[in-house]
């Protein structure tokens, strides 16, 4: 599933590309995706309206509208957005993974608003898509008012996102606080307490942090807590400027993998030697999900 850096890579793309474009067009083949609202009401909501700007929370993507609507996407386990434009060949487009497109917005850039500028833009006066390949089908996407994004039940209960300004150090000890009991491995993937690492940077995060995943958060010291914290924030920055880790079906905008599993040092590593000690890297579980780290220097 994609996490944090995934979605950050895919938000800046879309900010990148295609802020600023009327949507002149909506395709799907899988209406289930959309939760909140028939395919033929959405489809008149958002045609002729213009994409304002782009925004993450966590792993919830929005696209803020002109007309004060919202596009709300989650992409799940499978879910990635592909940019393409009409006139560009792109290799990685023709790859298994990213045929799954069940969702297709037809877009009018800048550019060819301009061009058009003399009458109405119409249906087929698009020069670029956003194309929903999702293999599994279980993203999410619904039509909200701009005004509510803070009341959408994804949304309310999330915790501090481990990637914004306000997740200082200070923030980061209070929400400890919260479960001392809590294993530090299952709290730092809890959603309502922070929001953006999954099961690759907890791994991560924890091996660089040299602290056992199955410590207790009451017994841990607070250099350790400190630097569990600089370990997310130093994780997930790099993740994020090596746009991702692709560990299954995750793609970026373009259709091409992310960068960051060339700097994974213990996820899906099991029976490897570790990168630090002689020690040997091991798969548990926390909860229903799994954990890698070398008992030998994770303390
Ligand atoms: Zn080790």
């Amino acid at each position: 599933m994609p996490e944090l850096p995934e979605v950050e890579t895919i938000v800046r793309d879309l900010q990148k590309n295609i802020q600023g474009d009327v949507i002149v067009d909506f395709w799907s083949d899988w209406k289930k995706s959309l939760k909140n609202i028939s395919f033929s009401k959405f489809k008149k909501e958002i045609q002729g309206i213009k994409i304002l700007e782009i925004k993450r929370i966590g792993k919830n993507i929005f696209l803020n509208l002109s007309n004060k609507k919202t596009i709300y996407i989650h992409l799940k386990m499978t879910g990635h957005l592909l940019i393409k434009t009409k006139k560009k060949k792109n290799k990685y487009f023709e790859e298994k993974v990213n045929q799954y497109i069940h969702h297709i917005w037809f877009l009018c850039s800048v550019n060819c608003q301009q061009k058009k500028r003399q009458r109405k833009i119409k249906k087929n006066d698009y020069d670029k898509t956003l194309a929903f390949s999702d293999l599994r089908k279980f993203a999410k996407i619904k039509l909200i008012d701009t005004s509510k994004i803070e009341n959408l039940s994804e949304i309310k209960n999330l915790g501090t996102d481990v990637n914004s300004k306000e997740f200082t150090l200070k923030n980061f000890l209070k929400l400890l606080e919260r479960k001392p009991q809590s294993l530090i491995g299952n709290i730092l993937m809890n959603q309502k307490v922070m929001a953006g690492i999954g099961n690759i940077y907890r791994s991560e995060i924890l091996f660089d942090a040299k602290i056992s995943p199955f410590r207790k958060v009451k017994d841990l010291s607070a250099k350790e807590k400190k630097n569990i914290y600089k370990s997310i924030k130093k994780i997930i920055q790099k993740a994020i400027q090596k746009r991702g880790t692709s560990d299954s079906d995750y793609r970026d905008t373009q259709g091409r993998k992310g960068n960051f599993h060339n700097y994974l040092r213990v996820y899906h590593k099991e029976g490897e030697k570790c990168w630090r000690c002689p020690g040997r890297i091991v798969r548990d579980k926390i909860g229903q999900r799994s954990v890698f780290w070398c008992k030998e220097c994770q303390k």
